[in-house]
């Protein structure tokens, strides 16, 4: 058995389509031995699953992503709670005295401003904040992943060799 190959994140290979076996094919000796070097891999690197062509990403990556959307999606959330506090306009509808955001109430009645900055809405707010939280995820991402294991295209272990080659 052997440790396949382990394609990185930026491998065009990671956009190609997968292609479909028989039940004859997938019997097949070759495939066999291929699934079950698959599974050596997995196991090899730590992963916990792979598709034939997907990167098996080593775990010190899943991490990585896994922390980025924890706190980017943290960060935005903090964002819309600060925005939505401090600078979103906050109304009163003239008819019936309730908080309302819009020009017009539900109950039909105009509304006035009574804080908050003209024009931003809860709208604006949640555009801000999923901006704030997708500007989180980019610099997390630039933290993590340095550029050149983004460009470098793949990396080969053979079963028993001590380094890398390819
Ligand atoms: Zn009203």
């Amino acid at each position: 058995m052997a440790i396949l190959p382990i394609r990185l994140l930026g491998d065009p290979i990671l956009r190609e389509k997968g292609r479909r076996l028989t039940l004859d094919q997938l019997r097949s000796v070759s495939i066999q031995r291929l699934i079950d070097n698959m599974i050596e891999t997995m196991r090899d690197a730590h992963g916990v699953g792979l598709a034939a062509q997907l990167a098996l990403l080593p775990a010190r990556q899943r991490g990585c992503l896994l922390g980025i959307a924890l706190l980017a999606g943290t960060g935005g959330s903090l964002v819309d709670s600060l925005l939505g506090a401090l600078v979103q306009e906050r109304r009163r509808c003239l008819r019936c005295g309730a908080l309302a955001e819009r020009a017009r109430h539900s109950c039909g009645g105009a509304t006035r401003r009574i804080g908050g900055l003209p024009g931003v809405d809860n709208d604006t707010v949640n555009l801000l904040a999923t901006g704030a939280g997708a500007l989180f995820a980019w610099l997390l991402g630039a933290f993590c992943y340095d550029a050149s294991a983004l460009n470098r295209p793949m990396r080969i272990r053979a079963a028993g060799a001590s380094g890398h080659a390819g």
